[in-house]
């Protein structure tokens, strides 16, 4: 069981910094704006493209985070709406008229067209869900388009693609009378891991299910009372939400992160469609087997280290969870932008009551507990990493842990690996010195 990390807060503070009793900080915070989340989404989705109507300075954002990962022509762009007074809004719908035509005539193949708000003021002004009508008349049906706020004021990275699933939801056809359970997977998972998680779920006789994003956004699942959701990721609060909202029943779990997580994660599925154990363990055995042992490999390096986790993609919980109990980690702090509790309860039950948790962001406040408590890692954001390791601090960009395949079995072992390599860096270096 890991001490309460205390410093620097008064002992009543102290006793309440708990899962259940977070410290809740509300100061200067350093993430990626919700239009990162778009990095990522529209690689899965083929038919879909995200045109952000923002500034010049989304399009640098987006340019520069995506710049190395651009491999053919992208499916996101950017619409700079430059300034202009009330009045002159008129011009910012004619203006997203031409970008949208020129866009469609040049991309045939855009079967769902994103319009991503951002934060300047004057695409504040613009009523986005009216303009994503005003596009669906003229250019409909055969495009069908959605929008959502990626705005850094409302939006972390995560936020966005929880936008823009909840968005999705919206337009999830009703389930047809008299349909047997279904199970929606909600999260953007890497292809190869939904491909691993289908013939799991085809395994045990569980279907039909789809995945949501789906790769086509043509291929959306329907959603009713029979319908059971699995969350593929802990930041999809609104999207949970969007889906209740549609009377689908939302399955407890622990998130697929290493062989725990993603047994438990299963489990809830093969409990709600009635798999027998005998099947279940069958089916899963294997894969257990192989993240068991592909962990293993890592655990020389992690065991007994200290970890602090700065709030940056949600995924901090899960991530702490899986470090402390497969990997035999220590938890210094476990900061999340948002602490989603219900979604969150699970994981908790498998962590120490008395692990420090922290919810929203104080950077500086943080800044100081982190240095007294010399934690061997640290996971923030790209932000922090550097004067952190300046000052001799190892550090992992927790946005890598959303960009890399990490979730299922055969993923546990390079999710270790992900905590191991600041540690071999810092050897190297040391070699070099
Ligand atoms: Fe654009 Fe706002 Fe994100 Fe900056 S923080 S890139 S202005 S959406």
């Amino acid at each position: 069981m890991n001490a309460p990390f205390s410093a620097k807060l008064p002992a009543a503070a102290r006793a309440e910094c708990s899962p259940s009793q977070p410290l809740r900080q509300r100061g200067q915070h350093e993430v990626f704006c919700g239009l990162t989340s778009i990095i990522w989404l529209h690689r899965k989705m083929q038919d879909a493209f995200f045109l952000i109507v923002g500034s010049r300075t989304c399009a640098h954002l987006m340019q520069s985070a995506a710049g190395v990962m651009i491999f053919a022509e992208p499916r996101f762009a950017t619409a700079v709406i430059e300034e202009r007074d009330l009045a002159g809004m008129a011009d910012v719908h004619d203006e997203l008229d031409k970008v949208v035509a020129r866009l469609l005539e040049r991309r045939p193949d855009i079967r769902l067209l994103v319009l991503v708000g951002s934060c300047p003021s004057e695409v504040i002004k613009l009523d986005l869900s009216k303009a994503a009508e005003r596009q669906g008349r003229l250019h409909g049906p055969a495009v069908r388009f959605l929008h959502y706020s990626g705005s850094g004021i409302e939006t972390t990275f995560t936020q966005g693609e929880d936008n823009f699933l909840a968005a999705l939801v919206k337009d999830l056809p009703a389930e047809p009378a008299g349909a047997g359970p279904s199970l929606i997977v909600a999260g953007a998972l890497a292809d190869v891991v939904e491909d691993q998680f289908r013939r799991i779920f085809d395994g045990l006789g569980i279907g039909p299910v789809t995945f949501l994003p789906p790769r086509e956004s043509t291929a959306l699942p329907h959603a009713g009372p029979n319908t059971l959701l699995l969350l593929a990721q802990p930041f999809l609060g609104e999207t949970a939400k969007a889906l209740e909202g549609r009377g689908v029943r939302h399955l407890q779990a622990p998130f697929p992160l290493g062989e725990e997580g993603t047994t438990a994660w299963l489990k809830a599925a093969a409990d709600a469609f009635e798999v027998d154990a005998g099947r279940f363990a069958a089916i899963t055995g294997p894969g257990r087997s192989r993240a068991r042992l592909a962990v293993e490999r890592s655990r020389a390096t992690l065991q007994g280290k200290r970890i602090f986790f700065f709030p940056d993609s949600q995924l901090e919980p899960s991530m702490a969870r899986f470090l402390h109990r497969e990997a035999g980690m220590e938890i210094v702090e476990i900061g999340t932008p948002f602490l989603h509790r219900h979604h969150l309860a699970a994981e908790f039950e498998l962590l120490p009551d008395t692990v420090f948790v922290s919810e929203g962001q104080d950077v500086d406040r943080q800044l100081d507990r982190c240095r007294e408590a010399r934690p061997d890692l640290v996971v923030c954001g790209m932000g922090l990493a550097n004067p952190l390791e300046a000052e001799g601090i190892a550090t992992k960009w927790s946005i890598e842990l959303v960009f890399t395949p990490v979730q299922g079995y055969e993923q546990a072992g390079d999710l270790a690996e992900l905590f191991v390599r600041p540690f071999d860096r810092r050897e190297r270096l040391r070699g070099i010195a």
